[in-house]
């Protein structure tokens, strides 16, 4: 066991980063961020931000001489990084864990391998293989294989004439084609799994997306209670396959009652935030926990809880919005990134509401939304 005040490294330097900097240091660890951006939200709350890319020797050098344990915020650290690192420090997940999730391909290889349902799909490696893929994949979804995330690198396209426009929009990049479904919703599962292969998942969450980016999540999912269950016991399977330690979101869609795996993170996840609020122990904690070798914490939900995502849209002209409406609802706990630039479609922020009653909690947090536009 990795006991406090020991240092753990953090392989960038976002939210989910910053998150895992404050589960640390409550506990009484130190942490060491990785992020080339002088300005990551995790980086300016760390006990020391190394400012530099995921493949500079010096920076991964020292890491790895003053660190404990390593983990990561984001699939798109290179393998080889996590590689280099798990010579001399004990890394979770591994670079093979991540290697599968951080490349469509590879993922929804994995999923055919393990028969995980998904949806059907083909890989597009060159404009060739687009007039021989199966025409039943139309209308599909076109996405790049690599670095896409919160819907970008993806076109909808309805026939191989649009997939090979928008393939040469990707400029060639390795995609995926996967066929359109018809959700009736979608929800996902957080788990954590230790090194000795101890499971203890959070409840199944429903989540509702805009423009292809986490907007609302609900916890626990609605609907029917087969649909739940199922979930959980597919995200378990997921995390054993993977011999996966640390803590993992895996995306489901729900489809004429059916479950398919959508992608998985080798991460802590968007939809659990609301695990800070309304769990015993959140994902973030569970991620310190699962790195350092100590027991798991209880996942206990403690009432429901509605999550949701605060973009740059809601910064006018860059402007913040007045926080004051939200605190003044006192079931409500928000949460700012300290992110310095208000983008469209940037996750900036969230706010969860818990209450006892699931209906009332989930119509006052869209009252909430709307007071702040
Ligand atoms: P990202 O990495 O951007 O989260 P996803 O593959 O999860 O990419 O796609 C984002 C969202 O787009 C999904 O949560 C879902 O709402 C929608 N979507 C993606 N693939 C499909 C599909 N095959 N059928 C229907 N909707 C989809
Ligand atoms: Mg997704």
């Amino acid at each position: 066991m990795i006991l406090p005040p020991a240092t753990l490294g953090m392989l960038g330097g976002g939210q989910l980063a910053r998150f895992f900097v404050i589960a640390a240091h409550e506990m009484g660890y130190k942490v060491v961020v990785l992020d080339p951006d002088k300005n990551s939200p995790a980086g300016m709350i760390a006990d020391k931000h190394l400012c530099a890319a995921y493949d500079d020797a010096a920076a991964l050098n020292e890491m790895a001489q003053t660190c404990a344990a390593v983990t990561t915020e984001f699939e798109n650290v290179p393998a080889a990084t996590l590689e280099t690192l798990a010579k001399s420090v004990p890394v979770h997940p591994t670079a093979s864990a991540v290697a599968i999730c951080q490349h469509r391909v590879s993922e929804k290889n994995f999923l055919r391998d393990n028969s995980f349902p998904h949806a059907p799909y083909a890989e597009i490696n060159t404009e060739a293989d687009i007039p021989s893929t199966d025409s039943g994949l139309y209308p599909g979804i076109l996405k790049v294989a690599r670095f896409g995330y919160d819907g970008k690198g993806q076109a909808r396209v309805k026939s191989a004439e649009e997939a090979l426009a928008a393939f040469r929009a990707f400029k060639g990049e390795q995609c995926v084609l996967e066929k359109m479904l018809s959700l009736d919703y979608e929800v996902s599962v957080v788990l954590a799994r230790d090194a000795a292969g101890n499971v203890v998942p959070f409840p199944t969450v429903e989540n509702q997306h805009r423009n292809g980016i986490l907007d609302v999540t609900i916890a626990p999912a609605r609907g029917s209670a087969e649909v739940r269950d199922q979930a959980q016991a597919l995200a378990r399977g997921v995390a054993e396959r993977l011999g996966y330690v640390g803590t993992l979101g895996v995306e489901f869609f729900v489809c004429g009652g059916q479950l398919y795996v959508n992608e998985m993170a080798p991460r802590p996840h968007n939809s659990g935030h609301y695990t800070i609020d309304a769990c015993v122990t959140n994902q973030f904690e569970q991620q310190v926990r699962a790195v350092c070798g100590l027991p798991l914490g209880d996942a206990r939900l403690h009432s429901p809880a509605v999550m949701v995502n605060l973009l740059g849209d809601v910064w006018p002209n860059g402007h913040a919005p007045a926080w004051n409406v939200l605190f003044e609802q006192r079931d409500l706990k928000l949460h700012l990134y300290g992110k310095h630039e208000a983008r469209p479609g940037r996750k900036m922020g969230h706010f969860t509401v818990i209450g006892a009653d699931a209906a009332e909690v989930h119509a006052a947090a869209m009252a909430a939304r709307k007071r702040i536009g």
